[in-house]
């Protein structure tokens, strides 16, 4: 078969938007100037909104404590996660850089001041044992308490087990250390919300006024303990004990009992005043569709509070032509996660003030 010019310079052409393209769905081209971005915001939303979810984590270089379990270490998903941040799983200064990284994006984003930075605790078993095991990564209470001491961009989201013997302890000394919200993933960590043992628990979160951030709905980016635990009608207990909760994810995956996740926690939000829910990894290639039905439910766009889940890559290649060409190029282009998100999100019809929000739930515990 003999090509044509036109066919073989189309070839090429498309060749070169291939592999472009290729390169871009894996990590994007660097942004813009801070100027520039900050002049294509609203006023109300230069440098003063807040990200209520993002992870800090490392391998325990430089004496950080933090920690991953081997199997976590060489998975795929480590790896092109860390490679995604210019990092790798190997490098002997991971910990810094890491924070490094997050710490320029989230400056770079243009409508971000601070970020919640969150500990992860050990998973432990219904005896109430830690089980390394089954654990993916650790990430201390302290570590990320002296993170937001040392840099202001940072508030404090510590992370404990319930059913640990030292809990209410732990509650205590991460109150004393500023800790804003603790963070739990029952699906992962193996926690159930209605478990008596979790009520002193509750008691003392709702005394320092220190709000739940949980993960809400199925997992599917971690090893599950049992996703029934992330069932949103679980969140009753700590509602009812009066603590602010906020529902990670919107409940964005899975069914229970006929009905989506997402119904369940829908219909929750008229009996408690107290409850949120994050937008968290809303843009990721899982969680994407339910982005949109989240913007169509208006009734409760109040008890929306801004979160990413960071460093979960937005996957904005799936919102072509589900937003404006202009709208998703500017997404598409550009490599810092926290904008892609922004990005997304503001196109999709998200409303603008769910990047302040955190700041009123998390009022009590804020100076
Ligand atoms: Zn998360």
């Amino acid at each position: 078969m003999k090509l044509s010019r036109r066919q073989l310079f189309l070839g090429s052409a498309s060749a070169l938007a291939l592999s472009a393209s290729g390169y871009k769905l894996l990590r994007g081209f660097e942004d813009e100037s801070s100027q520039k971005i900050l002049q294509s915001l609203p006023t109300g939303l230069r440098g003063t909104g807040i990200d209520v979810h993002v992870h800090i984590l490392g391998s325990g270089a430089g004496g950080t404590g933090c920690w991953m379990n081997d199997d976590f270490r060489r998975s795929i998903q480590a790896r092109a996660g860390l490679w995604n941040l210019r990092l790798s799983v190997d490098q002997p200064d991971l910990d810094a850089r890491y924070v490094d990284y997050l710490l320029a994006r989230m400056r770079g984003a243009g409508f971000l001041k601070q970020v919640v930075a969150l500990a992860m605790d050990y998973v432990y078993s219904s005896r109430g044992e830690r089980d390394a095991a089954r654990t993916h990564f650790f990430t201390p209470n302290d570590y990320v308490a002296h993170l937001a001491a040392a840099h202001p961009e940072f508030l404090f989201g510590a992370s404990i087990h319930p059913y640990r013997v030292d809990a209410l302890d732990e509650l205590d000394r991460v109150a004393a250390q500023g800790a804003v919200l603790v963070k739990w993933i029952p699906n992962v960590h193996g926690m159930d919300l209605a478990d008596p043992r979790c009520r002193a628990f509750y008691r003392r979160l709702a005394e320092h006024k220190i709000a739940l951030l949980v993960h809400s709905g199925d997992e599917q980016a971690m090893a599950i303990a049992g996703q029934e635990f992330g069932d949103p009608r679980r969140l009753a207990a700590p509602l009812d004990a009066g603590v602010t909760v906020i529902a990670a994810h919107v409940a964005s995956l899975g069914s229970r009992d006929g009905r989506t996740n997402f119904e369940h926690l829908l219909e929750m939000f008229p009996r408690w005043p107290n409850l949120f829910a994050d937008t968290s990894a809303l843009t990721l290639f899982t969680r994407w569709r339910v982005l949109r039905r989240v913007a169509e439910h208006t009734e409760i766009h109040s008890r929306l509070v801004h979160g990413s889940d960071f460093p979960l890559p937005p996957a904005a290649s799936l919102f072509l032509g589900r937003i404006s060409f202009g709208d998703w190029c500017r997404a598409w282009l550009r490599e810092n996660p926290f904008r892609r998100d922004f990005l997304l999100k503001q196109a999709s019809g998200l409303p603008g003030e769910i990047y302040h929000r955190g700041y009123e739930v998390l009022a009590p515990r804020l100076h």
